[in-house]
């Protein structure tokens, strides 16, 4: 997979996010330049820290809802006076939308129009000025909806509510599955598609409103963490490094065209056995004061697990990283000053 990116352009939208800035990091490590668009609505300056000091890395703010030449054409006029090399591009990796439930339902209109008209847009001047670029579309399990077939296959067409509270974010990342699939049969371009299950790890933000950045900054402020329902629904965490791994695989991997594949870490957890596990690790015993229960959202799925056969079966994937050894690494991440700045 590494020598596929020595000496590539990638494009990453979103490249400020959480996922899309640990992208950043790798693609650059394994000697790709990266071009890295952000409107930092969601998405944080901080996380490229490392990355701006990189000479292989240029970032453009910018909304990738809009006309791709719009921004982007200038934008690579001027880096073709002086580095030419970066203005081929190989990939683009389409990871711009916000992505935690409360985000995306303060901002539903920028999260359907990037997940469809970005991808669009992405899709179309590609086809026009590069069309042998490869395309990969960051697409979710909330495709699945409130599933009605466990642990969720590729094959399961799923159960969304289509107007609903979430229905800004899972019906927008469908279509923007349904646009890929155009320009795979229609225009015979390299796309495929990444169905992400639920990821954690350092870079999320504090107040992001997720299982895991609520539960873990509770824990450390010695305040109850706040169950939603009976917390009986269960979700399945894979820690990010794993799931970048299996990006980049299926973004490098030859012959994957058209594919459409889960990434997650099938081991499920009922919201009340993580919001145990988060108090056993940071504050060592768990009592009935540690946990308030509070309404289940609407259309919350009861539950949620990947089938990752495909993944391992084409990609070798497996994720490595257990829940525990996860949730360290993510603790001492919200230790930090850097995961208290917002921009
Ligand atoms: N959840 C919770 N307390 C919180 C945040 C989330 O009980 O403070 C629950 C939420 O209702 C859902 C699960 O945790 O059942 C995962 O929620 P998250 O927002 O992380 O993402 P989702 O998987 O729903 O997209």
């Amino acid at each position: 997979m590494q020598a596929y990116f020595a000496n590539k352009t990638v494009l990453i939208t979103g490249a400020a996010g959480f996922i899309g800035s640990h992208l950043v990091d790798q693609a650059l490590a394994f000697g790709a330049r990266v071009i890295g668009v952000d409107n930092l609505i969601t998405g944080r300056r901080v996380n490229l820290t490392a990355a701006l000091q990189n000479p292989n890395f240029r970032f453009l703010e910018a909304n990738v809802s809009l006309p791709t030449a719009s921004y982007l054409d200038n934008f690579l006029d001027e880096l073709k006076l002086g580095e030419p090399a970066f203005t081929k591009i190989d990939l683009v990796l389409h990871f711009a939308s916000p992505a935690s439930p409360p985000a995306y339902q303060n901002s539903p209109v920028e999260t359907y129009l990037v997940n469809s008209s970005g991808t669009h847009n992405l899709l179309t001047y590609l086809q026009e000025k590069s069309p042998e670029t490869r395309f990969l579309f960051a697409s979710t399990s909330e495709i699945y909806g409130d599933p009605l077939v466990h642990p969720q296959k590729e094959d399961y067409f799923g159960n969304v509510n289509p107007n609903g509270e979430r229905s800004c974010y899972d019906e927008a990342k469908r279509l923007g599955e349904t646009i890929c699939g155009v320009f795979t049969r229609n225009y015979q371009m390299d796309v495929r598609i990444v169905r992400i299950f639920n990821t954690y790890g350092p870079r999320m933000r504090y107040d992001d409103g997720r299982i895991l950045p609520n539960f873990i900054n509770q824990a450390l402020q010695q305040q109850p963490l706040t169950v939603y329902g009976q917390g009986q629904q269960t979700r399945s965490y894979c820690y990010v490094d794993d799931l970048v791994r299996g990006i980049l695989l299926l973004a490098s991997g030859d012959g994957l065209e058209g594919q459409t594949v889960n990434l997650g870490n099938p081991e499920e957890f009922t919201v009340l056995e993580t919001a145990v596990l988060v108090q056993k690790i940071i504050n060592g015993q768990v009592t009935k004061e540690n946990v308030v229960f509070g309404d289940l959202p609407s259309d919350d799925p009861s539950r949620r697990k990947p089938d990752i056969t495909k993944a391992s079966e084409l990609l070798g994937f497996a994720p490595e990283t257990t829940f525990r050894q996860g949730l360290e690494r993510t603790i001492a991440y919200f230790k930090t000053e850097e995961s208290r700045i917002l921009e």
